[in-house]
């Protein structure tokens, strides 16, 4: 890519109602625009990180057999009034709704537990069809209260959402393991395994708890319980003497620390089988209903997260396997066809050839700006190209999070990269 045909610039303007750090360096940066109050649209470079995030997520979830798929996100009323969900949040929830030009209500998808139990009911009929898992990255959509964190909770957002249908409660805690587990990786690979806490949180009717999955992040709207002999947490909201006794951890080794929930998972028992008619024939031929789960991840929100977390005062540092290109070439050169330029589209193109993702900073700006902008935009390689460099014999290289810079010859540099890339 080259960064004078780059969709986006970096700018020094921010919207004066942003207030969150992660949507002022992205605004800052060129990934994001502000539409209005909780909601971003994802500019080029943004969305490239959005979908290196959700692929490491895809990948993931293909692993344990996950089958992926798009529900829509206008919603029959219909279907949600047999869980009684239309009725009991509509109101009170943060749900929004519009109409048909005939007057017909319809919601706008908050969640998808409804529309994809009915949907399975269609297909499941024998104990042999389960058990399967299915999910989705899709918009949704929710009226929250409060938008005030950037990417990290607006109005209209991007979710992954697995389903899980088991024959009974034995083989749905295979697979809400199974998921667990999953995730561990996920957010190992997505660079934050270290700070997110697996943490027991309130179940609901059908299990006693249900775990989220917390970041440590000063900008994180919840507070949870550390406790580090276990490396998990409690939520805030269930922290009490049960459920110390229940996890067999003591007051007094927990440490309470603000925290933002990056995913969760959820035991649903046979509440939407049960309303929707989603059941099978056992072996015996009995009539049973399955047993289902579900399980969230915000990918924006996990996007903002870093955001927060790592980066300095000089802008974003993306983590290698998120960042929207592996390595940004930039050359100070005063003009298109000099020395320094047409050494720097050598080094380029090569590099394009052999398949790495490389953004080259071709314009004609002041050297102080193209180093500013380097910095700000966070890919994790900078390659500097100048006369300088060239009477060196070759090119300087500077990792974003290291201070010291390293010259190596223009074939050392091309070997290197263009190996790791076959
Ligand atoms: P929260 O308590 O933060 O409102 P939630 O319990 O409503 O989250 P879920 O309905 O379980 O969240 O959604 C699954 C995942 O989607 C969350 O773990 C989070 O990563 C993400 N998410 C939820 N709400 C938002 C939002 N408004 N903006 C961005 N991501 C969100
Ligand atoms: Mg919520």
């Amino acid at each position: 890519m080259l960064y004078s045909q780059l969709f986006s610039r970096t700018s020094k303007d921010i919207p004066s109602d942003e207030t969150s750090k992660n949507a002022q360096l992205l605004i800052r940066a060129g990934y994001i625009h502000k539409e209005m109050a909780g909601v971003y649209s994802f500019l080029p470079l943004g969305y490239k990180v959005l979908q290196n995030i959700i692929h490491i997520i895809r990948e993931e979830m293909d692993k344990i057999g996950g089958n992926e798929m798009l529900m829509s996100s206008l919603q029959d009323p219909s279907i949600w009034k047999k869980s009684n969900r239309w009725t009991d949040n509509k109101d009170v929830d943060a749900w929004f709704t519009t109409k048909l030009k005939n007057d017909t209500e319809l919601g706008l998808g908050f969640t998808h537990e409804e529309d994809i139990t009915n949907i399975a009911s269609k297909f499941v009929k024998s104990y042999k069809n389960l058990p399967l898992l299915a999910y989705q990255f899709q918009n949704k959509f929710r009226n929250e209260t409060r938008a005030k964190s950037g990417i990290m909770r607006t109005r209209e957002f991007i979710m992954k959402d697995l389903y899980s249908f088991a024959r009974d409660e034995e083989e749905h805690e295979i697979l809400y393991n199974r998921v667990a587990d999953a995730y561990k990786i996920i957010f190992k690979r997505l660079g934050i395994g270290d700070k997110t806490y697996k943490t027991f949180a309130s179940g609901g009717v059908f299990s006693k708890y249900s775990h989220e999955y917390q970041t440590l992040c000063e900008a994180g709207e919840d507070e949870i319980y550390v406790c580090d002999r276990l490396g998990m947490a409690i939520n805030k909201e269930v922290y009490n003497d049960e459920v110390l006794a229940d996890l067999g951890v003591g007051k007094d080794e927990l440490r309470v620390a603000p925290a933002s929930e990056v995913g969760n998972i959820f035991s649903l028992g046979t509440r939407f089988s049960s309303a929707l008619d989603l059941k099978y024939k056992n072996e015996k031929g009995e009539e049973k209903e399955v047993v289902m789960g579900s399980y969230g991840i915000g990918p924006a929100r996990v996007m903002g997260i870093i955001a927060e977390l790592i980066s300095d005062d000089r802008g974003l540092i993306w983590p290698t396997e998120i960042a929207p290109y592996a390595l940004y070439l930039v050359s100070l050169h005063k003009e298109k066809g000099d020395e320094v330029y047409n050494y720097s589209e050598e080094i380029y193109n090569v590099l394009r050839g052999s398949g790495v993702d490389v953004m080259w900073d071709d314009r004609e700006s002041a050297a102080g700006e193209k180093l500013a902008d380097a910095d700000l935009i966070g890919i994790p390689v900078r390659v500097l190209v100048s006369t300088k460099t060239i009477e060196q014999g070759g090119v300087e290289i500077k990792e974003r999070v290291a201070s010291q810079t390293e010259i190596v010859t223009k074939e050392q540099f091309l070997k290197s990269w263009t190996e790791a890339c076959n």
